[in-house]
């Protein structure tokens, strides 16, 4: 049994999509790296995005995403601005600075979209090059970016760092034969993959404290969110009115956790800064339900570590034996492991058995999502994914809570559900798979703008 780290999964990063924004920045810094280590003097930058990085590219600001790689930002060090801000003032100075050198780069004008999907080795799929005055390529790269912010290629190598090889039943055999719980075999992983305990702790303190922020963020800032859809900012106005709002017919936690999800999403819409949970699409499940629990039980924040601890290996499961990339399997991937990932947290929290019923509250949340599609209206992370978000966290509520309640045999496992989420991925028509060619993207766009949409 080969269990990949959790906090391959669970990453800080920034909206609006890990596969389509966060992939490509860090694809961009790997190239930067190289051309610093063995590029000539001087030269043009030229960048080419493929198949569905062409199609929804400019909604996802997978060009600022480039441009801001390329030109060394960090977001962790440098002062916080947008990504689109980065990238204008790359166009501004025409250029980028590697290593003391200077390299000609305009977002504008070397950027190129190829839609085409054909023979590529991953629907995402970006190439890099450094060319001479005469147009010849001096040194090119291709890059696959792979879903959850990890990237194929370059440095990175020929597997992405989630490669691993195991079960849910593998996990709970192993479990029910040491008498640990999921959080503890977690840990124990974490530490034979070399992280302290003070590491870890430091690590899941980080991931929690990102994702509350990002729930303060979204309850409170107002405004429209990026892009031709002017869509407005809904969360600080549904929290508001449930403050106010008393005897309502409907469970309150019900729609806390659609208004903290909904508040995590606009923030990813808007390019900030939100935790992987297993994408930034989809980064609005986890937290949200985690928040509310936490709320609702007064729950100390080590309990929440170590939900988060499950949360994470339930993507794991889905990220090793299926996809969580929309590009390769659909929302499926995204929006339903997110939920899956969520409700087994909560039913942990609920006091879940490990043999049965967090494997059971997975496997609920994600049998409702099989086959569902990746269709984003102007290839933006807005609509439907804003909603979609609030959704399967009340999905997630329910599905741990009958989870907890039923008793009886199981007929599937989350396993099988995996399982068939790939085989349904594989199946699945491209026009559903984040090129915004199908479904509500192809019906509600103006046509003419497909794939065109710039933030504005
Ligand atoms: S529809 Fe789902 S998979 Fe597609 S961009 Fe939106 S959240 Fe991501």
């Amino acid at each position: 049994m080969n269990v990949p780290s959790v906090f391959a999964l669970l990453k800080v990063g920034f909206g609006p999509s890990s596969s389509h924004t966060m992939g490509p920045f860090f694809a961009a810094r790997d190239f930067r790296d190289l051309v610093a280590s063995r590029g000539p003097a001087r030269g043009r930058l030229r960048v080419i995005l493929l198949g569905s990085l062409a199609l929804t590219g400019r909604g996802h600001l997978t060009g600022a995403a480039v441009a801001a790689g390329l030109s060394g930002h960090d977001p962790d060090r440098d002062r916080p601005v947008s990504l689109p801000e980065v990238a204008a003032e790359v166009q501004a100075a025409g250029g980028v600075s590697v290593g003391g050198r200077w390299f000609a780069f305009s977002p504008e004008q070397d950027i190129a979209f190829d839609p085409s999907v054909e023979a590529l080795p991953h629907p995402n799929t970006l190439r890099f090059e450094l060319l001479d005055d005469e147009g010849r390529v001096l040194v090119s790269e291709e890059y696959c970016s792979v879903g959850g912010g990890m990237v194929v290629g370059g440095s990175f190598g020929a597997h992405p760092s989630l490669k691993g090889r195991f079960t849910m039943a593998e996990v709970l055999t192993d479990c029910q034969k040491r008498g640990a719980d999921l959080g503890g075999f977690v840990r124990e992983n974490e530490r034979q993959r070399g992280l302290s305990a003070g590491e870890i702790e430091a690590r899941l303190a980080t991931l929690w404290g990102a994702m509350r922020d990002s729930i303060s963020r979204g309850l409170s800032t107002r405004g429209v969110l990026p892009g031709p859809l002017r869509l407005a900012r809904r969360a600080p106005g549904l929290y508001e009115a449930l403050q106010e709002r008393e005897g309502i017919p409907l469970a309150r936690e019900m729609d806390l956790v659609s208004a903290y999800a909904i508040a995590v999403a606009e923030e990813n819409a808007a390019g900030g800064r939100v935790v992987t949970a297993p994408t930034t699409g989809a980064a609005g499940v986890v937290p949200a339900v985690l928040r509310v629990l936490q709320e609702a039980l007064a729950l100390p924040d080590e309990r929440i570590h170590n939900a988060l601890l499950v949360a994470g290996l339930i993507g794991l499961a889905v990220a090793t034996n299926a996809s969580i990339a929309g590009a390769e399997v659909g929302c499926q991937g995204e929006v339903g492991t997110a939920s899956a990932m969520a409700a087994a947290a909560a039913c942990y929290l609920l006091g879940g058995d490990v043999e049965a019923q967090v494997d059971r509250a997975a496997e609920t949340a994600l049998e409702h999502y099989l086959g569902l599609t990746c269709d984003p209206v102007y290839g933006l992370v807005q609509i439907p994914c804003i909603e979609r978000n609030a959704a399967a966290a009340v999905a997630a509520l329910h599905a741990a809570s009958l989870a907890v309640l039923c008793r009886g045999e199981d007929r599937i496992s989350f396993d099988t559900a995996v399982a068939a989420l790939a085989e349904i991925g594989r199946d699945m028509s491209p026009k559903y798979k984040e090129t915004a060619l199908g479904g509500l993207a192809r019906l509600l766009q103006h046509r003419g703008h497909r794939g065109s949409s710039l933030y504005s």
